[in-house]
């Protein structure tokens, strides 16, 4: 029986490259049905807010796996990513790009002799890709990096489990803990306490403009690394141009229940309907899903005629020596197609026994929910009070100081995270946002009302912004001092 999944033609290229890619399924007779689904750019302009029809979402939703080509969301209409919605929607929590050197695809590396094979995981859901900004004043954005303990933990034993079974034996987490002390703090924290489960694994980190720098001069040092989604993004870019561009980068976004695999270039408004697009990507993130499914032997087979192929010098017009005069996408299928069953001089894949293939899915009653450890002693300390304003930060504290409650105290002013009061430089330039910083006096109880209270009695002299509370989680403070504080 075959195995049925979802597939999604695209945008733009994605039609062409899909066509591409299952017709060398087909001739590799990799045992797949699919049910082709309504999403992308055309669904949006008819009206479906989400880029996909009710139909698609059930469908994918019951086989579990889908196959993407490249999507558009319109811009300027207000409507989020469709491709960024359905990793979050479906809780495909990791981004999994492998990058190879591959024989025919020139790079300054190839030329160098050195080989590159590495992998970067990337967090799928959380940090700022939640897209949860607010602009506080005609001047003032912020966004919101949401980073938690159990969407880290899900990713990071993800990235462990994956090194093994690809024998690596060095699994690096990328971070910014430095700076950003409590989000990717937790991050690198939690990689760390699951890094004791796998001691057959050397886990180490590296601050990420490090591991940019040592990512174009050395990097046969990394084989695979695990990184939160922005700083994730950014770094899985780099990477693909370190073997040769956008056109041969695979993604997976693996989750418990759906998977979605796709290529990790857009549309390429700019060539399509010109049947010239590479359709390589796509090819190698289906080689990757019909590993994922448990075909195995096909996979290694189209893998192995794939690289025989590039090898052989065969390339669309995006690649390859200009020597030799390129092909158009279903030129390029075709000689994937017709050396099925070679292998490549270097870098051949050895077929290994097909798994047991993934049939089924669980289909949950109810949205699963994680909490990590109900039983924290949690404190609260204060408040900082975000406040609209232009005057100067001496005055600002007058007017605080007036207001203030028995029990509360102003530690601090700052204006774009630096302290302005109680000190501060005359240089600091100011823009018209600030937070006021009250904490509670030593040995007394404060409720979350009172807080609330001070942010509204601030309200009868300032715009209030916004308000967060300060807190204690077991003994630890679960804040950041401001610079200069
Ligand atoms: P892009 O990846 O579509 O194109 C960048 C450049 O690379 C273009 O010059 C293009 O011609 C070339 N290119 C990309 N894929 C190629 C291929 N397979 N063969 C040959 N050349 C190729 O990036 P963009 O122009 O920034 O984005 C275009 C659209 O794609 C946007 O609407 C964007 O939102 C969308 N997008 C979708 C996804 C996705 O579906 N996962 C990812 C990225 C961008």
């Amino acid at each position: 029986m075959k195995t049925k999944i979802a597939v999604a033609k695209g945008d733009g290229i994605g039609p062409e490259i899909m066509a591409a890619v299952l017709r060398i399924f087909e001739a590799a007779n990799v045992q797949l049905d699919y049910e082709f689904v309504e999403m992308g750019k055309s669904y949006f302009d008819a009206g479906h807010s989400t880029g996909m029809t009710a139909l698609a979402k059930e469908t994918i939703e019951r086989l579990g796996l889908l196959f993407k080509g490249p999507m558009e969301t319109p811009k300027g209409k207000g409507v989020k990513s469709i491709n960024v919605t359905a990793r979050k929607v479906w809780n495909t929590y990791a981004n999994q790009r492998d990058f190879r050197s591959l024989n025919g695809v020139d790079t300054v590396f190839s030329k160098a002799g050195i080989p590159i094979n590495l992998t970067i995981v990337r967090e799928n859901i959380e940090d700022t890709y939640g897209g949860i900004e607010h602009l506080l004043t005609n001047d003032v954005a912020v966004g919101r990096r949401i980073i938690t303990r159990p969407g880290s933990a899900q990713v990071i034993r993800y990235a462990f489990e994956m090194a093994r079974r690809k024998g690596y034996t060095k699994l690096a987490c990328g971070h910014k803990a430095n700076i950003m002390k409590l989000t990717d703090g937790m991050f690198l924290e939690t990689f760390y306490e699951i890094a004791r489960e796998y001691p057959d694994i050397e886990s180490s980190d590296i601050i990420v403009d490090d591991l940019c720098m040592k990512l174009v001069s050395r990097p046969e040092m990394f084989q695979s690394i695990v990184l939160t989604n922005l700083q994730g993004d950014i770094v899985s870019d780099l990477c693909a141009g370190l073997v040769g561009g956008l056109g041969f980068a695979p993604s997976a976004n693996i989750g418990d229940n759906i998977s979605i695999f796709e290529a990790v270039h857009g549309t390429a408004p700019d060539i399509a309907g010109r049947g010239i697009a590479n359709p390589t990507a796509l090819l190698l993130s289906g080689i990757s899903m019909l590993r994922y499914l448990g075909f195995t032997t096909a996979a290694a087979t189209i893998e192995n005629s794939l690289l025989y192929t590039l090898e052989q010098g065969v390339h669309t017009g995006d690649f390859g020596d200009k020597a030799i005069p390129s092909v158009n996408t279903e030129a390029f299928a075709d000689a994937v197609i017709s050396n099925l069953g070679k292998t490549p001089a270097k870098g051949a894949v050895v077929g290994q026994p097909d798994m047991e293939v993934k049939a089924n899915h669980d289909h949950p009653s109810k949205n699963k929910l994680t909490v990590t450890n109900a039983n924290t002693k949690e404190e609260m300390i204060g408040v900082d009070v975000f406040v609209q304003s232009n005057k100067q930060p001496n005055e600002l504290a007058e007017i605080a100081q007036r207001k203030l409650i028995d029990n509360f105290h102003l530690v601090m002013i700052s204006n774009r995270g630096t302290q302005v009061w109680p000190t501060g430089s005359i240089f600091t330039e100011l823009v018209n946002e600030y937070r006021m910083r009250f904490e509670k006096k030593e040995g007394t109880d404060i409720t979350q009302k009172e807080i609330l209270h001070i942010a509204a009695d601030l309200s009868e002299d300032f715009k209030v912004c916004s308000v967060e509370f300060l807190m204690k989680f077991d003994g630890k403070i679960g804040y950041t001092l401001a610079q200069g504080q």
